[in-house]
Parts: structure tokens; C-alpha cells; sequence
């Protein structure tokens, strides 16, 4: 059954009840944050990693990153709730959510401890983009009435990529993998092939298991950027399409700090599946530009400073340098695309799987060196 909704409306009784376990309880406990009259600096990403969060669900805990921002961190070793890190900002007058993560229990856990921290009424929870593990958990906000706004791109790629799947057959979705798997070349591209079903599976259950509830403000290109004044503390929204054509960030630039989204992956070779790698290299190169004590909660690992950034854009250089020499040499695309290893400094960087972050990067590398571009 076609299970996409306009926000707020059509949302199950049983997404409802499975989203928002404990909601009332952390509710009750909520009261206002008292706030200083001019905020300060945020420490360090490493000071902030090294302080106790404020509540940690095992799934994901709640760093505080300076006063008035949380970041939701996951750890996927142990759980897929939310499965993308997230956050929120408050003001005196209103609170802005940053995410809609895996899973209703992911997107209710945010709610519950921003109830914990303030009564500030929320003004809208934002996806960064239109990716599952970003937007599958959007029917908690949905069912309390709490607007959701993302890129003009985002309901578009949802209902093209996510709608059609729901439920269905989805033999032609995994096709790819299954022939690659059957035409693996090396033990190491076998194992190449199986990550990569076994992260298609990851997707299609999550799609079946919930029920999508689209973007129901979309922030239109010749908006942004847009500031939103919360009461003593402004973001401001903008778009740095790379990792997909509709990325947002969200940047409080009094305070040095970026959600930035899935343009940085930290610590890991990042998801290029639907990427554009100028355009995220043009990002990138951007983010390092806003000053070193800058602080970025990035969409998946650890809150970071400007090494993130670099380490990300070391990662794309291998990446692209690999694909120049294999055109150089002639080499066919699908064999560049087999034949990258990782090399030994970044061998505990993670990857979430093969074909997901490694081939499009070297597929877009290769022919751009193919066209004389890099
Ligand atoms: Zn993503």
C-alpha cells in the first residue's frame, strides 16, 4: 500500500504509537532554560566529545555544543533509531529541530530531550536532505502538528526514490548488486557486492517497516539563504547541493557552529551514491574557509572541527587520483571502480558500504579526467 503523507495528515495510530514512547513522561519533566545574556564561544569539537552528553540512549546521545545547541550523535553499533546524527537549536522564543533520522523512536527521542532542556515551543524540524535515514522518522512531527521543512528537491527525490519501493516488488532495485555480485572479478569485489545488498536491505526494510511523511514547507532555492531569529540566537539555513542536488546546512554563525549535514561524513569515506563531487568539493572547501575554531556536527560520526573537513577532502583527492591514473592507463570504468583499495591511512575509516561511497566518487573522478577536467 502507498503509505506517503502530507505532513500531519494520515500518519497510523501505530506509528504514532511506536514513534513516541516516553514522549509524555520527558514532557512533564521539561522547564525553561535559563539563558546567559550574551552566549558563549563553544569550546573545541574535542572538548565538546569529551564531556559527558547530556543523556545517552546507547542508539544516540545529546552533546551540548554551546548554549542553545545540542547535537544528536548515533552510534550505529548500537541501533539504527536514529541511524544520522541531528540536533536542535533554542531561543527564548522558539525552538528548531534539525533532522528526521531513521525511525519515529529516533525523531521522539530528539523531542524528548529537547522537552527536557526547554518549553520553547517548536517552530520546525528541518531534513537536511531527502536520504531514509534522514527523513524516515519525520512521521513523530507529523503527528504533533510540527511543520517540516527541507530543500524544494527533497518531497521530489522522495517520491521518485522512496514512494515507488514501499511495499512493492523490489527485484529491478536490486538487480544491480545481484548482477554484480554473479560477475564479481576478485574475492574482494564478491565482498564488495554483498555490502553493498546487505545495505539495500538495510533500506528496503526501513521502508516497509514506516510510513514516509513528506516535507510539508519546502524551502525554495530563491529563499535561501533564510535566517530564522529563535529569540537571542539566529540561524541560518542554506543550500550546498554535493551529497544530494538538495542539501541544507544550518549555521549559527555567532557561534562558529555548522549542522552540516551529510556533506561531511566524519571519519568515514562518505555515501557519494547521489553526489555531485564538484559541487561537494566546492562545499567543502567552503566549510574550511569559516575559521578554524568553527565546530561541525556532521551527519554521521563524531562533531568535528576543520580536520573533519580536511580528512573528508584528503579522502576525495585519493579517490579522484586513483580514477585520473586508471584513465590515464586506459583502464575501463567498472575495473577503475573495482580496482580502488583503500589505502593503509585510511583503513579504520568507515564505510557504509561499497558501492554506495566508492563507485560514484570514482565513476564522476574518472570522467572528468576523461574530459581533461581534473
Ligand atoms: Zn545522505
Amino acid at each position: 500500500m502507498r503509505q506517503a503523507t502530507k505532513a500531519g495528515a494520515g500518519v497510523t495510530r501505530r506509528s504514532f504509537l511506536g514513534g513516541m514512547s516516553a514522549a509524555g513522561a520527558a514532557l512533564a519533566v521539561s522547564g525553561p532554560m535559563r539563558r546567559a545574556a550574551a552566549f558563549a564561544m563553544p569550546q573545541s569539537a574535542a572538548q565538546i566529545n569529551a564531556q559527558a552528553p547530556i543523556v545517552d540512549k546507547g542508539f544516540a546521545c545529546v552533546r551540548k555544543v554551546s548554549d542553545g545547541v545540542y547535537a544528536v550523535v548515533s552510534d550505529t553499533s548500537k541501533g539504527f533509531d536514529t541511524l544520522c546524527n541531528g540536533g536542535f537549536v533554542v531561543g527564548k522564543d522558539a525552538a528548531l529541530l534539525w533532522e528526521g533520522y531513521g525511525s519515529p523512536k529516533g525523531s521522539a527521542f530528539q523531542l524528548e530531550t529537547l522537552a527536557s532542556v526547554s518549553k520553547a515551543p517548536v517552530k520546525a524540524a528541518i531534513n537536511s536532505h531527502f536520504h531514509f535515514d534522514h527523513t524516515l522518522g519525520n512521521s513523530t512531527y507529523a503527528v504533533q502538528r510540527i511543520p517540516i521543512w527541507a530543500h524544494e528537491k527533497v518531497v521530489p527525490e522522495i517520491e521518485e526514490r522512496y514512494v515507488p519501493l514501499q511495499n512493492r516488488s523490489k527485484a529491478d532495485f536490486f538487480a544491480p548488486a545481484e548482477t554484480h555480485l554473479r560477475d564479481a572479478v576478485s574475492e574482494d569485489d564478491k565482498k564488495h557486492a554483498e555490502g553493498d545488498i546487505a545495505a539495500l536491505k538495510l533500506l528496503a526494510g526501513m521502508l516497509d517497516s514506516n510510513v514516509i511523511a513528506l516535507p510539508n514547507r519546502p524551502l525554495l532555492v530563491s529563499e535561501l539563504p533564510m535566517k530564522v531569529d529563535l529569540g537571542g540566537i539566529e540561524v541560518v539555513i542554506e543550500a550546498h547541493p554535493g551529497h544530494t542536488p538538495g542539501d541544507l546546512i544550518l549555521r549559527i554563525p555567532a557561534q562558529n557552529i555548522v549542522f552540516a549535514g551529510d556533506l561531511i561524513f566524519n571519519h568515514s569515506y562518505p555515501v557519494t551514491f547521489d553526489g555531485d563531487m564538484a559541487s561537494w568539493m566546492k562545499a567543502l572547501e567552503l566549510f574550511g574557509s569559516y575559521g578554524p575554531k568553527t565546530v561541525f556536527v556532521p551527519g554521521h560520526g563524531q562533531i568535528c572541527g576543520v580536520e573533519g573537513v580536511e580528512l573528508q577532502q584528503s579522502v576525495f583527492g585519493d579517490l579522484a587520483e586513483h580514477a585520473r591514473q586508471m584513465a590515464q592507463l586506459g583502464v575501463g570504468l567498472k575495473e577503475a571502480q573495482a580496482r580502488y583499495a583503500v589505502p593503509e591511512r585510511y583503513k579504520d575509516l568507515n564505510m557504509f558500504a561499497w558501492g554506495f561511497c566508492v563507485d560514484q566518487a570514482v565513476k564522476q573522478f574518472y570522467e572528468a579526467a576523461k574530459a581533461g577536467k581534473i
